[in-house]
C-alpha cells in the first residue's frame, strides 16, 4: 500500500491561532507529518511515495476560482515571515479566523491536494488501499471558502477523482464535522457523505453538522450527520460507525474516501472522544471487512506523541492478513 506525502507542507507554519478573541499557539504544525512519517516508514506493507503538487486545474474540479486564485494572490503577496490573519466572521474566502496565510501556504496546500490526488490515482490504477498524509488538512474547506486550518479540500478532490470509476462514499471520522466536504457535495447524488463528529451545538464548526442536514435537491438523502457528545466514548462511537457504513453501503459505492482525524484520541488537545490506538485498529479492520477500495486522507490530530502510533494501529487493522 502506498502512502503519499509532500515536502511542501513545511512551507506552511503559522505560529498563532486566533479564536474567540484569544490567541493560542497554532497546533497544526509541520511536526505532525514528521511524526507520521517516522512511524509509517517502518510499517510493513506500507511504501512511502512523494506526490507532486496539484495544479490549479486539478483544484478547480471542486473549488471555485475565487478560492484558488484568492489564496494564491494573498499567499504570493506576502513577504517571508509575514502572516495574513483573516478578520472576524466572513472575510472574503475565509469562513473563520483559523486559517492564517503565510508565503508558503498556497504551495503547501497544493502539495497536500497533490497527495490526495496521487492516492486516488493509485486506487484507480488497481491498488486496494492508499493513504494521503495531507498537511494542511482539508475537510473544513468548501467549494468557495476555507477555514479551520484547511485551505483546499483534499478528501473532496480524491472523491471527485474517484467518481471516474463509479459511485463514491466519504466517511468523515475527524473529531469535527467536515462542513467543507458537505458543502462540496450537498446537492449531488453521486457522492454520499457520512460524518461522525462532536455535536456542533458545542464544538466547531458550530453552524453545520446537525442531524437534520440531509442534502438538498438531487443530493437529498445523500448526507448523513451523526453528531455525538464530545466525550461519547468508544462504544457509542463504534455504534455510529456501523450506522455510517450502513448508510454508505446502501448506495453500493465503488470506493470509499476516509477523512481520518486523530483528534478523536483521548489524549488529543481537543480532548477527543475517548478513542485510543486499539479503537483505530478496530476501525481499520472494520473498513477492511467492508470490502471496498479505500483512500484514507489525514485530517486533524494534534498530539504528536500518539499521532504516528494511531496511524500504525489503523493501518494494521486495514491491512491485516485474512
Ligand atoms: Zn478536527
Amino acid at each position: 500500500m502506498k502512502a503519499f506525502y509532500s515536502t511542501a507542507h513545511a512551507r506552511h507554519a503559522p505560529s498563532d491561532d486566533y479564536e474567540g478573541g484569544t490567541w493560542y499557539p497554532y497546533v497544526e504544525v509541520p511536526e505532525r507529518i514528521e511524526a507520521c512519517l517516522a512511524v509509517l516508514e517502518k510499517l510493513e506493507g506500507v511504501e512511502l511515495a512523494e506526490a507532486g503538487p496539484a495544479s490549479k486545474k486539478d483544484l478547480l474540479a471542486v473549488h471555485a476560482p475565487s478560492l484558488v486564485d484568492g489564496l494564491e494572490r494573498i499567499s504570493g503577496g506576502l513577504a517571508a515571515g509575514e502572516v495574513y490573519q483573516p478578520k472576524p466572521f466572513l472575510d472574503g474566502i475565509f469562513a473563520d479566523q483559523s486559517s492564517p496565510v503565510t508565503k508558503g501556504t498556497f504551495r503547501a496546500a497544493c502539495g497536500a491536494a497533490g497527495c490526495a490526488l496521487a492516492a486516488a490515482r493509485a486506487v484507480l490504477g488497481g491498488e486496494g488501499h492508499s493513504v494521503a498524509l495531507c498537511r494542511p488538512p482539508g475537510h473544513h474547506a468548501g467549494r468557495a471558502f476555507c477555514g479551520g486550518y484547511c485551505y483546499f479540500n483534499n478528501a473532496a478532490l480524491a472523491a471527485q477523482s474517484l467518481t471516474a470509476a463509479g459511485r463514491v462514499g466519504i466517511l468523515d471520522l475527524d473529531y469535527h464535522h467536515g462542513h467543507g466536504t458537505q458543502d462540496v457535495f450537498y446537492r449531488r447524488s453521486d457522492v454520499d457523505y457520512a460524518s461522525i463528529h462532536a455535536d456542533p451545538a458545542v464544538e466547531y464548526p458550530y453552524r453545520w453538522g446537525f442531524a437534520h442536514e440531509k442534502g438538498e435537491g438531487p443530493g437529498e438523502g445523500h448526507n448523513l450527520n451523526l453528531p455525538l457528545a464530545p466525550d461519547c466514548g468508544k462504544t457509542a462511537y463504534l455504534e455510529a460507525l456501523e450506522r455510517a457504513l450502513e448508510f454508505l453501503g446502501r448506495q453500493s459505492p465503488a470506493s470509499l474516501v476516509i477523512s481520518l482525524g486523530f483528534d478523536t484520541h483521548r489524549s488529543d488537545p481537543y480532548q477527543g472522544m475517548g478513542l485510543d490506538e486499539k479503537t483505530y485498529r478496530t476501525i481499520g479492520a472494520r473498513l477492511k471487512d467492508a470490502g471496498l477500495t479505500t483512500v484514507t486522507v489525514l485530517e486533524g490530530g494534534y498530539n504528536l506523541a500518539v499521532l504516528g502510533g494511531s496511524w500504525a494501529s489503523y493501518l494494521v487493522g486495514l491491512l491485516k492478513a485474512d
